[in-house]
């Protein structure tokens, strides 16, 4: 695959479905085209969840952090009790 076929790849693929071998492999060896891959991924996240006003994002960041330090004390307090 090449950089051409990549693009084309990006553009007309099903959002739904997985990446192909070729276009894994051409993301690793292709640093411009990884980068319009990254986008394009960040891009669908952002609809897919629905947030498409800018403050939101934030929002929803520090809620997973919050969210991400209360399993980990959680984790550190059942590891604590079966020690
Ligand atoms: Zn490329």
């Amino acid at each position: 695959m090449n950089c051409n076929e990549f693009q084309h790849w990006l553009v007309t693929r099903d959002v739904f479905s997985n990446e192909t071998p070729e276009a894994l492999f051409h993301i690793k060896t292709c640093a411009a085209c990884k980068r319009l891959y990254v986008m394009d991924k960040g891009l669908e996240i952002k609809i897919q969840s629905g947030f498409t006003c800018e403050e939101l994002p934030k929002n929803l960041v520090r809620w997973i952090d919050m969210a991400l330090d209360q399993e980990m004390e959680q984790a550190r307090k059942k590891k604590e009790k079966s020690l």
